[in-house]
């Protein structure tokens, strides 16, 4: 059974543009998944229906055995508080320290709030350590979240995502704004959440062979069809 499954799912703005157009699409749990297409193509809706951040038009989109489509109040809270989000943009509360950062993660809303960092336990505070040694951050915990350079910034995005316990991390162009090293680092960092915790994780991304390095399957978009899906063959990819 699979832990997303797309069926006829078409997405219209509210201003006429398409942004899907009758996706089919079964994601088994535990796939690391890559989006490929041009800008436009749809990836970014795609992704975004699946924590109902965006509100699909037709069809239906099944997760974890539950259809979203009409979820609301807690039960809504419930599905997004079990995807964590990672952005190009990384969507950290700048001002705000890297622990605290991580912590958002825990109750599944990214943005400033207004209780103290004595809302959370000692194991939650133990729990945001271990995410930050896990990327490489383990240093940083006081840091302002500022203060670090894009690719740190992008994993202490992960470490965020990791605190949810999430069964699904959404990547909406993870590595656009960074340079080819950092891009290694960062997906690496998502690869071994997908590889040890049997996270489900879909990509976006615009390189192909990037994707083709990382991705159990890699599916296209086109004009928000889907136009390409083919699992990636480890055994006989020579590149
Ligand atoms: P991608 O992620 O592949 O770049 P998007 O999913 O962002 O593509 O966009 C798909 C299409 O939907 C594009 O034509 C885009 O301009 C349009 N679109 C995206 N968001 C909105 C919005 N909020 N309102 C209207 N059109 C939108
Ligand atoms: P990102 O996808 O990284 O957040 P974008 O520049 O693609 O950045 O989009 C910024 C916001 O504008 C998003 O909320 C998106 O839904 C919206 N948006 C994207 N394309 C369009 C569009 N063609 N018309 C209206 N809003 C759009």
């Amino acid at each position: 059974k699979p832990l997303i499954e797309f069926q006829h799912v078409s997405k219209t703005y509210d201003n006429g543009t398409i942004g899907l157009n009758d996706i089919n699409l079964s994601i088994p749990q535990g796939e690391f998944l890559v989006i490929v297409g041009l800008s436009g193509a749809g990836k970014s809706t795609l992704m975004r229906t699946i924590n109902r951040m965006h509100e699909i038009s037709s069809g239906d989109l099944i997760v974890d055995g539950e259809s979203v489509v009409h979820l609301e109040g807690k039960d809504l809270r419930r599905l997004r508080r079990s995807i964590g989000m990672i952005f190009q943009n990384f969507n950290l509360v700048k001002r705000a320290s890297v622990q605290r950062n991580v912590l958002s993660g825990r109750v599944g809303y990214y943005g400033t709030w207004k209780s103290t960092l004595g809302l959370f336990s000692k194991a939650d505070k133990q729990k945001a350590i271990e995410a930050l040694q896990r990327v490489g951050l383990g240093e940083k915990l006081y840091s302002r979240a500022d203060e670090l350079s894009g690719g740190q910034q992008q994993r202490v995005a992960i470490a965020r995502a990791f605190m949810q316990d999430p069964k699904i991390i959404l990547a909406d162009e993870p590595i656009a704004s960074l340079d080819p090293l950092t891009t290694e680092s960062v997906m690496n960092d998502l690869k071994r959440l997908n590889q040890e915790f049997h996270i489900t994780v879909i990509v976006n991304l615009h390189s192909v062979s990037l994707a083709r390095r990382f991705a159990d399957r890699i599916i296209g978009l086109r004009g928000g069809e889907l136009v390409y899906d083919e699992p990636i063959d480890k055994v006989t990819e020579k590149d």
